[in-house]
């Protein structure tokens, strides 16, 4: 039979097994190695720890863990205590006590192991390529690897989708644990921020969240507009940013737009992260473009005709995750047809591309635009007010949502306060109707799109 002693000793040990597997080998060495099973009694579990800062360490960041695991292993174990005691729970009887051992080395592997985001080791400072719209974010992320006191703090890099904010991110977050292997770089997106902070409230380890966070040297925090309306989680960003910059430690974060314009972001959060330095990383220009592409098909081992680098430079406008998406299509296209792109051809491999990238204008631009051409405000676009002079304009908006997105009828009405699509409808065939006669309207909407496609 097996004693009762016994079990618990299989249980033990299945517990640190499953430990070490959760937490990683550094971590278990450092921390959850040292800690012995004195007893178990009255559902009341004793564990052994060397010396009280590991105890201390345990307790904040795998206290719940432990308990966690150890209900599953037997459900009626209600406690965990700790007694410290240098002779490691008298496991070893000898008469001197052992030399309290050295605390342990802080493991990063281990610790940083399920907090931060991984970095790509592609998205480097050595293939990003620079031009006037990023030339700016770039060398103030440079200048953040370099200085090993922060110039800038918090630096604060925003810019649309796709032009190329998380890849300076993971360039800045990779260059500085190379240049300083000894500091903790934690890098990781808003929505594991996000994510971490609600688990951390759910197993009350909001102790052991905060430590860790404020631990670092160097925090980057990608998408911080994912905190939006997100209360709880903004008060707690709010508190370890504050925390980091007062002892001078480096913070970087992204946003798609500037502080003063992240809606949905508390004011004196706003008004913190534009302290430092802010940076736009601006829409591509023709250039950049096709300075990207050139060096990504290389990259590829692809040759390209210039005149084919120079057509999808000037066609996909938008930003460069789609350009990389129409190289990759040429890129299979020359694999699967085995012939070498002409000008043509990626015409055709592009064709649905480019459509897409044209029409990539959003029913807001259309109304700002439309509101200032005619000298009206914004809000008429979705008041009630039916005045030729507003009721035009508005007319002439919902016509050129109609061509430049791909929005339905009823979707455009929404957006236009809530009108029926009936309404959208008549509003697309009066203007029809109205410009073909009326050389002026059509002038204005020919300027109009002209802005809109710039
Ligand atoms: P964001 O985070 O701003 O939405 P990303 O950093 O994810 O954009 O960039 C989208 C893609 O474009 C990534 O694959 C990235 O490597 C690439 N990219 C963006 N800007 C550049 C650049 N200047 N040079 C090379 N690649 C870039
Ligand atoms: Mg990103």
């Amino acid at each position: 039979m097996v004693s009762m002693e016994e079990q618990r000793n299989a249980e033990w040990a299945r517990l640190r097994g499953r430990l070490r597997a959760e937490f990683g080998d550094g971590v278990f060495r450092s921390w959850l190695q040292p800690l012995t099973l004195i007893s178990v009694e009255n559902n009341k579990v004793v564990l052994g720890v060397p010396t009280r800062f590991v105890r201390d360490r345990v307790v904040a960041l795998y206290g719940s863990r432990l308990r966690e695991l150890w209900r599953e292993e037997d459900n009626e174990v209600g406690q965990i205590n700790f007694v410290i005691d240098a002779n490691l729970a008298g496991r070893k009887p000898s008469v001197v006590a052992p030399p309290e051992p050295d605390p342990p080395e802080f493991d990063l592997d281990g610790w940083a192991e399920g907090v931060s985001s991984p970095l790509d080791q592609r998205l480097s400072f050595e293939n990003f390529v620079v031009g006037n719209p990023n030339e700016f974010a770039f060398a103030a992320c440079m200048r953040a690897v370099e200085n090993e006191t922060p110039a800038y703090n918090p630096l604060f890099l925003y810019g649309g989708v796709g032009l190329g904010k998380t890849h300076l991110m993971h360039s800045t977050a990779a260059a500085l644990q190379a240049k300083y292997p000894k500091k903790r770089v934690l890098y990781l997106t808003a929505e594991k921020f996000l994510y971490q902070f609600i688990r951390a409230l759910r197993a009350q380890e909001t102790v052991p969240f905060k430590e860790l966070f404020r631990s670092v040297d160097v925090l980057l925090v990608d998408d911080i507009q994912f905190l939006c309306g997100r209360d709880a989680t903004q008060e707690e960003f709010f508190h370890t940013f504050n925390a980091l910059v007062e002892q001078g430690r480096q913070v970087i974060v992204s946003a798609d737009a500037s502080p003063s314009d992240i809606e949905g972001m508390e004011d004196r959060l706003k008004s913190r992260l534009g302290w430092g330095l802010v940076v736009e990383l601006s829409p591509t220009n023709y250039e950049l473009r096709f300075a990207i592409l050139e060096k990504k098909a290389k990259e590829k081992g692809l040759e390209l005709d210039p005149r084919v680098l120079e057509f999808v430079a000037q066609r996909i406008a938008t930003n460069v995750r789609e350009l990389e998406g129409a190289l990759n299509r040429l890129v299979a296209h020359s694999q699967l047809s085995g012939r070498s792109i002409t000008l043509d051809s990626a015409q055709s491999a592009l064709r649905d591309l480019l459509r897409a990238s044209e029409r990539r204008v959003s029913i807001e631009e259309i109304q700002k635009q439309v509101a200032e051409h005619f000298n009206i405000r914004l809000a008429d676009m979705s008041s009630p007010r039916r005045a030729r002079a507003v009721a035009r304009p508005r007319q002439v908006a919902m016509y050129l949502a109609k061509h430049l997105t791909s929005r339905s009828l009823p979707e455009i009405g929404r957006r236009f306060g809530g009108r029926d699509h009936t309404t959208v409808m008549h509003a697309i065939r009066k203007i029809e109707e109205l410009s073909s006669g009326d050389a002026v309207l059509s002038e204005d909407i020919r300027l109009i799109r002209r802005s809109l496609e710039n």
